[in-house]
């Protein structure tokens, strides 16, 4: 099973984690009555987490609230391994948008007990990726997320709000997992998560990077 992400230009990557960043929007963090951190919150999805999100969306039944999280997604470009903040523009292959599928019960239920979020963050399908397109770093720093759910406002913020920024980010990660080739990292959501239902459907974009639609349905249904 190979798993690979597009290029706009028509070229592929092949992943070998995606690593997410938690608790990185200051009205997120709010909204889950979570705390700051004193550095980014990671945890990782499989690769078999990704499928594309121009494809119907398939969520979980009876697992509980699946929640949407609208995130900047940045690829990686070449081995990264303890890189410092001001090297990072080297390593980023391009940018895309990523939906951070969660399953919210799952994960409070996992928060209670101590438990890790694995089963919560990374089950199959939960990484609907773009297209990624190659941008300058500068361009990504400062652009509006929206996503709207059935025609409704969901999700809004802005890239510049990000608590931890791109290059603190990528530096931070590449001291803990070394980033292959493809890679991919989300950089966290801003505010207004919240539950699909089969049958939605999602408009989700970052302005001046990506804009997508596509509807949501159970897994096993046809
Ligand atoms: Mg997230």
């Amino acid at each position: 099973m190979k798993i690979s992400i597009q290029f706009e230009d028509g070229s592929f990557k092949e992943p070998t984690k995606i690593v997410a960043v938690g608790r990185n929007y200051h009205e997120h963090i709010k909204e889950m009555h979570s705390e700051k951190t004193e550095s980014p919150v990671l945890f990782i999805k499989p690769t078999t987490a990704l499928c594309d999100i121009n494809q119907t969306l398939k969520i979980p039944e009876n697992m509980g609230l699946v929640h949407h999280e609208i995130e900047l997604a940045i690829c990686i470009s070449d081995l990264c391994r303890n890189v410092s903040a001001e090297q990072v523009p080297g390593f980023i292959a391009g940018y895309g948008l990523a939906l951070d599928l969660t399953l919210r019960d799952v994960q409070a239920e996992a928060k209670k007990k101590g438990l890790p979020w694995a089963v919560a963050k990374g089950f199959d399908g939960s990484c609907p990726v773009s297209v990624f397109k190659k941008k300058d770093l500068q361009q990504v720093q400062n652009l509006d997320l929206s996503l709207k759910l059935n025609g409704i406002q969901k999700q809004s913020g802005n890239t510049s709000q990000m608590i931890f920024s791109i290059p603190e980010l990528i530096s931070y990660i590449s001291g803990i997992y070394t980033l292959l080739p493809g890679d991919i990292i989300l950089t966290g959501t801003p505010s207004g998560v919240g539950p699909l239902n089969a049958g939605d459907s999602i408009e989700a974009e970052i302005k001046n990077l990506v804009s997508v639609k596509t509807i949501v349905e159970h897994h096993g249904s046809a």
